[in-house]
């Protein structure tokens, strides 16, 4: 049993390509219906074959829509949700894929005040962007945290969950702030650190940039894999999870200048028992298969 008939994507790029070419292949009757604002992203999807149909306006594209997915940057999606509001299906189930949910909430309320709105978000992606970067694997054995609002009829929530199950996900329920305080440390400051420290080691002087490149060992490798990440898109993270971010940031912080005073004053136990601790959470992730164990500071490019 399908859990919708008629899809609409709006954001063609990493994400909403991959939802079209998941949904493709787990339930190839569902007609999907596409838009993206930018015409040649809408190009590049009707020559890669993801749609059925790609329309020019956002509105064109829910007209017979039982479930719409945004899957642009959140600090879009208000503006995108008020672009359609005229011609939004009154039954129709409104979700999306932003990074952060109480935000995305806000807005997606603000604009849909009568729709039915079950905010979503998959916890999978790449550090690329475009049509051209989604596949549909993406979502398999990745969760999928739906962050309903309290008022949300029970009927539209099961059936976004068989959805992503549909896709390969494993599906959570979550509060949307508590969803935000937990990406914040697990997604938003890895890649804010990232950011970082890839931009300080372009800063240095006397250090080539050819040398940084060269030399570019495992751990700084993987930080710029990180930081290559779509710089729009984490603009808007950074701005719509300003309260979570900054709060993890100031932790990070305690525990950086922590670290900071173990090394000037020899304190070789602290950091040893420190690093011991991380290891075990990297065994847990590979252990809930998370990620797998192959070694990877060896690997050839
Ligand atoms: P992406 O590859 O850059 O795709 C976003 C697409 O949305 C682009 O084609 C963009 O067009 C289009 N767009 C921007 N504003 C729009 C508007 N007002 N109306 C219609 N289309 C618009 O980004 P993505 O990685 O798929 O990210 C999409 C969403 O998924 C974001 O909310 C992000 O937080 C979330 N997410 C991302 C990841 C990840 O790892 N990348 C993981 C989970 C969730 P132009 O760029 O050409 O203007």
């Amino acid at each position: 049993m399908l859990p919708f008939a008629r899809l609409t994507i709006i954001g063609l790029g990493l994400i909403g390509s991959s939802v079209a070419r998941a949904v493709r292949a787990k339930m190839p009757s569902v007609r999907i219906t596409g838009h993206d604002s930018d015409p040649s992203v809408r190009e590049r999807a009707v020559a890669l074959g993801f749609c059925d149909d790609v329309t020019d306006t956002a509105g064109a594209s829910v007209m017979d829509a039982d479930l719409v997915v945004l899957c642009v940057p959140v600090g879009a999606m208000g503006a995108v949700a008020a672009e359609f509001a005229a011609d939004l299906p009154a039954d129709a189930i409104v979700s999306d894929v932003g990074s952060c949910k109480q935000s995305v909430a806000e807005a997606l309320g603000a604009a849909l005040p009568n729709a039915i709105i079950i905010p979503a978000h998959p916890v999978a992606g790449t550090e690329k962007s475009g049509p051209e970067a989604g596949f549909a694997t993406l979502f398999k054995g990745r969760w999928c945290i739906l962050t309903p609002p309290e008022n949300a009829p029970e009927a539209a929530v099961e059936r976004l969950r068989i959805f992503w199950q549909q896709l390969g996900a494993d599906v959570e329920i979550m509060d949307a702030r508590h969803h935000d305080m937990v990406l914040a440390v697990t997604s938003h400051l890895p890649h804010l650190i990232a950011y970082t420290i890839v931009g300080t080691a372009d800063d240095l002087e006397g250090v080539t940039q050819s040398e940084v490149i060269k030399y570019s060992a495992g751990g700084f490798r993987d930080f710029t894999r990180i930081a290559a990440s779509d710089p729009v898109m984490w603009r808007d993270v950074f701005l719509s999870n300003k309260d979570a971010v900054l709060e993890m940031l100031q932790r990070f912080s305690e525990d950086l200048s922590a670290l900071q005073r173990a090394i000037r004053y020899d304190k070789g136990d602290e950091l040893e028992a420190l690093f011991a601790r991380t290891r075990n959470i990297r065994r847990s992730i590979v252990e809930q298969g998370q990620d797998d164990d192959v070694p990877d500071f060896g690997r050839k490019h």
